[in-house]
């Protein structure tokens, strides 16, 4: 149809053409929100499970031998290593989840002493994601533990003050309502794209867990489980309210 029939059919027909253009244009709107709100969320499907075993050690030499030739190690970079139980290959594939972060990073974690993982989580902060960090009161001065240096690097910190211990081990990189949250306080109304990612196992974040037992660590982006653990981390969050600023930086003499 050529413009000149189309002024002739609205000056037959205004009413009626006016109706059709509406109805074009709202479907082309909603198109437009759907396309940018799937184009926002979870559009990387991840679903693994990472085990760390007897075997996970074998090429430790290797990997050694490659770090000392680079001081700082690249992201990732052990990525190649033909043992499929590889520690190095399993620390580094969470420490790429985190370097994903956009907005957040909660961590609940029982204890806390690997290099590669605090740098990980170093790396987020310079990024300007927010980190918040849950763990257990009796772990804070255990032998390695970086809790009290995370504090030095600003994250909050918060202990349940209680002889049960808080033993989980999982994080939750950009969960959906936590982002919410944050754009909300920043008041920000546009929203770079981000994916909320779930690591949960049995795996401690200490070298003897992730490079000495035998332990699970499971990376999913399921919308079912990102959910509901970033509704417990802020569930456990809010009460353990009472506890913020009671872990400083440096140990009292
Ligand atoms: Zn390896």
């Amino acid at each position: 149809m050529s413009f000149e029939e189309i002024v002739a059919l609205v000056k037959s027909h205004p009413i009626a053409t006016l109706l059709t253009i509406g109805v074009a244009s709202e479907i082309i709107w909603r198109t437009y929100i759907y396309v940018r709100k799937n184009a926002l969320t979870s559009k990387r499907k991840v679903h693994e499970v990472l085990f760390f075993n007897e075997k996970g050690g074998s090429c430790l030499a290797k990997h050694l031998q490659n770090t000392h030739k680079m001081p700082r190690p690249t992201i990732f970079p052990d990525s190649q290593c033909r043992n499929e139980f590889c520690t190095s290959k399993h620390t580094h594939r969470i420490a790429y989840e985190m370097d994903q972060a956009q907005y957040s990073l909660d961590l609940a974690i029982y204890t806390l002493t690997s290099v590669t993982l605090i740098d990980a989580i170093n790396r987020s902060l310079e990024r300007g994601v927010i980190v918040r960090l849950i763990s257990d009161h009796e772990m804070v001065d255990s032998s390695g533990s970086q809790i009290r240096s995370m504090v030095g690097a600003r994250v909050p910190v918060r202990c349940p003050d209680s002889n049960s211990m808080m033993h989980h081990k999982f994080c939750v990189i950009d969960g959906e309502a936590r982002v919410n949250e944050i754009l909300e306080l920043k008041k920000r109304k546009s929203v770079r794209p981000y994916n909320s990612i779930l690591i949960s196992g049995s795996v401690n974040w200490t070298r003897q867990g992730l490079g000495g037992n035998w332990e699970n660590c499971i990376i999913t982006s399921d919308k079912v489980l990102t959910k509901s653990f970033q509704a417990e981390f802020r569930r456990m969050w809010n009460a353990f309210k009472s506890t913020a600023n009671t872990v400083s930086a440096h140990k009292k003499k």
